[in-house]
């Protein structure tokens, strides 16, 4: 099939169970120019490699012409001026976008619900939350919309919404992909990655927009990704489990299985570990997010882009912005924001540590299965979903997620997490859980 005869195909899929059937409420808005592009795609004679591959967009990624609204009242009507530095790579390579995805309102979320155009389903278990804050990016993937989507992942946005929808998102190495174009949410943590049905097309679309960017001066080139030694099989792997201890025994004991698994077939080496302070991460994140998203949000006031944003927004996000404007008033310098700081240091070097002994360290995606769209949850609650997911964003390194399994028809997902600048062995060593 060319460009067009498979974007025609998502078309009717989306068509018939994004707003109506299904209703996924997976996408926001979509490329009215998406028949035309993939006519020229179809017509060029040196084609790219993401050539007759669909992606969605995370709405806080500019996409030229389309609107990134970051699912919020505060850019509704924010129409894009310019193609972030990933879209404009994936255009270079002859990628086509479909639309722009439904999110958690400036990504804070862990649900999928903050929203304020409604939430997105779980394609996977209809009433269910699909996860967050990606939640439109992995619904897409996940319910067939589309190839492959983009997302952002400050705390586990990426991994976490994958993980309750069974397809393979991944956290690259911080900085290793330019965030110019990116509405962030926390400019020491957000990281933009690739979301997909399986480990080869995720190691595509990475291995596309991953790279040194002018535009964004804190990116750093890594060692471009080999998707042919993605495919081969890793020799003599180390691999360290999470030694923590999560509610949901189901969980734990559907990633131990798979773990020995492997270590039977592949003849892996498997050991716990436990990584000291971890306990500390959720709090360390908050203190961070809500201090540079407080800080980030300041050019929202109403007269340069759309609404102030503290006349319209949703609870969650006046929460950070409340919340973030007295942690950083001048009284407290040095007491809060700092000290998070320093601590998000210590995590990074006990990660240091622990990859001089493995190759990577496994441990669940989610300590959770998803509760029902609707049913409130605390802010704590809310909160600790993302308790696996957020120290790797603290230490700088590269996290996937990949199906494990399904509990009560619920997917699973395992997190695989590498050393910095690792994200070649780690695809590789998805890859194998994949092939078992
Ligand atoms: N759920 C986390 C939060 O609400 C993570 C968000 C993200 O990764 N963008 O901040």
């Amino acid at each position: 099939m060319n460009a067009k005869q498979i974007l025609k195909k998502y078309l009717s899929e989306i068509k018939k169970n994004d707003k109506s059937g299904k209703k996924i409420n997976a996408f926001l808005q979509l490329n009215p120019n998406a028949i035309e592009e993939a006519k020229k795609i179809d017509s060029k004679k040196n084609k790219g490699k993401l050539a007759g591959k669909i992606i969605a967009v995370k709405a806080n990624i500019n996409v030229k012409g389309l609107n990134a609204s970051c699912a919020s009242k505060t850019l509704e009507n924010y129409k894009s001026s310019y193609d972030a530095s990933v879209i404009k790579k994936i255009k270079d390579e002859d990628g086509l976008i479909i639309g722009i995805a439904n999110m958690d309102e400036f990504a804070c979320g862990s649900s999928g619900e903050t929203s304020v155009f409604g939430p997105v389903k779980n394609p996977q278990a209809l009433d269910l939350i699909s996860g967050g804050s990606s939640s439109g990016s992995v619904a897409s993937v996940s319910a067939d919309f589309c190839d492959m989507a983009l997302g952002s992942d400050t705390g586990g946005s990426i991994r976490n919404p994958s993980s309750h929808c069974g397809v393979v998102g991944v956290k690259p190495t911080y900085s290793s992909v330019s965030r110019y174009g990116l509405i962030d949410l926390s400019m020491s943590l957000d990281q933009i990655g690739p979301i997909a049905k399986n480990v080869s097309d995720s190691a595509l679309l990475l291995s596309v927009i991953q790279g040194k960017d002018e535009k964004d001066s804190i990116s750093q080139d890594s060692a471009k990704l080999n998707l042919k030694e993605i495919e081969k099989f890793p020799k003599n792997i180390k691999v360290g489990i999470l030694d923590l201890e999560i509610k949901d025994k189901r969980i734990q004991k559907l990633i131990e299985d798979k773990l020995s698994e492997a270590s039977k077939n592949y003849n892996w080496k498997i050991e716990k570990i436990k990584i000291r302070n971890i306990d500390l991460a959720i709090g360390i994140y908050y203190l961070l997010i809500y201090v540079e998203f407080f800080s980030g949000t300041r050019r929202f006031d109403g007269r340069r882009y759309g609404k102030k944003i503290e006349d319209v927004v949703g609870p969650e996000v006046l929460r950070r912005i409340l919340g973030g404007s007295e942690i950083s008033k001048a009284e407290y310098h040095g007491r809060y924001y700092h000290l998070a700081l320093k601590a998000k240091k210590l995590i990074e070097e006990e990660f240091a540590k622990a990859f001089e002994k493995f190759d990577c360290i496994i441990s669940p995606t989610v300590p959770r299965l998803p509760h029902k769209i609707g049913e409130k949850i605390s802010v704590e609650e809310m909160y600790g979903y993302d308790a696996l997911t957020i120290p790797s964003n603290l230490a700088g390194n590269c996290a996937v997620s990949i199906p494990c399994g399904k509990i009560e028809n619920v997917p699973v997902g395992m997190q695989i997490i590498c050393d910095k600048f690792q994200d070649g062995k780690m695809l590789q060593i998805a890859r194998s859980f994949e092939k078992l």
